[in-house]
């Protein structure tokens, strides 16, 4: 819950909107801001396409401002040293104590969406919020200090999009030096400050504890999943990073599954596959289409001929949201957008089957599809409506097991059992004779029956020892004997004359 002692709130302002109206997305999208298209480390042309970002911490000295009036000179890197025994002669920030949770905070965000967070180590010291980021110069995302309203309520502050410059006031230093939970004061912090820097205003829910709720809460460690969703909204999955930076959008391109072997399931994203809005900080397998623009392709193998289940699921949870100051209602961010499945030949190209059954937050299946032989297959992720949809994707493999000629009984070896079910039921029709003991299908029982278990005999897979077949009983071993000197009498005939 969120702690009681301090009051804390954080703050987003030097923005001019006065209330989003956007429609609901979960997460609150900033209205007016465009999230990042253009950064120190390149551009980009719309949501859903990853985005590198670099962030740094400005000099002591630099004016710190909230886009009105100066705050002073930041004094952060020395509060920091002092609360974490950091050196004030090492100018290096990477060897300081404390850098390691900023570089965390802003890697989470990495690890879990297509944004790629790197650390700028320099900075010119010019006015906080009146540069644009350069590689080698300053940071997209620079970070200073200064006091802002003393100890407790707001936490720290921070610029949406395209600048997110963030401030922390150094009123609170104690409390984000406190180590509790692995110094989750300061990480979340950190995360929700560069959330407002990707371009997401306040939620409220009544239902679940979120990163981005005006106050913070120290229960949780980082992104929740709707700020993950969210994060995918803007700058896509993580895998839209892949193929240096083309992601996944073609066969050509698509993310492996490896091969499924038989009776077994591959899935991918099955960390957001939970009961709430709760997410581990360890956990990273989250992907989504994030609009209409995007489409996942996924490739599995199979060693041979196959079944194969695909399986479709939508996620995001159901929880109550709204923008700050409303009033919490259900949303359910499993059913936002409609998604289509097909699966593709190994080819890449060719159509195999496309299921798109059900409205938004059904899941599509693909079931007992025949694949004839071993291959590469793909599977591919679309959607009509154009906004992020989470999911997670299930392909479970079944082998098709050719029969065995001659193996009668089924056991996977052409031996003694096998004959035994033939002469059992020798020169007779079916019925009444065991249809197993007619392998040429012609409905009676005779020396073409007896040649495909002799033409295949000793072949496939012997059962294990514990496996074997019980000790004949007198009757059937007289059969059996027989049936081995039919056996070797055939094998004498195939001699060539001597
Ligand atoms: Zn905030």
């Amino acid at each position: 819950m969120i702690k009681a002692i301090i009051v804390a709130l954080y703050l987003a302002p030097a923005v001019l909107v006065l209330v989003t109206t956007s429609v609901a997305h979960g997460f609150i999208i900033e209205n007016g801001a465009s999230p990042w298209l253009n950064t120190a480390s390149g551009s980009r042309t719309a949501n859903g396409q990853p985005a590198t970002l670099t962030w740094g911490i400005v000099p002591d000295g630099t004016d710190v401002n909230d886009g009105f009036i100066s705050l002073g000179g930041s004094d952060l890197i020395a509060n920091l040293n002092t609360a974490f025994s950091g050196d004030p002669l090492e100018a290096d920030h990477t060897l300081q104590p404390w850098f390691g949770f900023f570089a965390e905070a802003f890697g989470r965000w990495s690890e879990v969406s297509g944004l790629t967070y790197l650390y700028e180590p320099n900075d010119t010291g010019l006015s906080f919020a009146s540069a644009a980021g350069a590689l080698g110069v300053r940071a997209d995302v620079r970070i200073g200090g200064a006091s802002v309203d003393g100890l407790s309520d707001t936490l720290a502050f921070n610029f949406f999009p395209d600048n997110s410059d963030m401030v922390l006031d150094t009123d609170d230093i104690s409390f984000f030096a406190d180590g509790t939970g692995e110094h989750v004061n300061l990480g979340n912090t950190l995360t929700h400050e560069a959330g407002h820097g990707l371009g997401f205003r306040h939620v409220v829910s009544d239902t679940d504890a979120l990163l981005m709720e005006p106050s913070i809460n120290t229960d949780f460690d980082g992104p929740q999943l709707d700020e993950v969703r969210g994060a995918h909204f803007y700058y896509g999955d993580a895998l839209e990073k892949s193929n240096g930076g083309l992601g996944n959008n073609t066969a050509a391109l698509a993310h492996s599954l490896g091969t499924i072997e038989d009776a077994t399931t591959a899935s991918i994203g099955v960390d957001a596959d939970t009961p709430d809005q709760s997410i581990s900080p360890d956990a990273t397998d989250f992907i989504s289409v994030s609009n209409t623009g995007d489409i996942d392709y996924y490739a599995f193998t199979v060693t041979e001929e196959s079944t194969v289940d695909i399986e479709l699921k939508p996620l995001g949870g159901q929880f109550s949201q709204s923008g700050e100051g409303g009033i919490p209602s259900p949303f359910d961010a499993s059913a936002r957008a409609d998604l289509s499945l097909t699966l593709w030949d190994t080819d890449g190209l060719t159509p195999l089957v496309t299921v798109d059954a059900l409205p938004a937050g059904g899941i599509e299946s693909i079931l007992d599809f025949a694949l004839p032989a071993g291959g590469e297959y793909f599977a591919s992720i679309t959607t009509t409506t154009d906004t992020v949809q989470l999911y997670r994707l299930d392909v479970s493999v079944e082998s098709v097991v050719e029969p065995l000629p001659g193996d009668l009984d089924g056991d996977g070896f052409v031996g003694i059992d096998d004959l035994n079910i033939i002469l059992a039921n020798w020169n007779q029709s079916v019925p009444p004779a065991d249809p197993l003991a007619d392998p040429s299908d012609d409905k009676f029982i005779g020396i073409d029956d007896l040649n495909i278990v002799l033409a295949n005999f000793n072949t496939g897979t012997p059962p294990a020892l514990d496996d074997a077949a019980p000790v004949p009983e007198p009757g059937t071993l007289g059969t059996a004997l027989f049936a081995i000197y039919l056996l070797l009498s055939r094998k004498v005939l195939d001699y060539p004359a001597r």
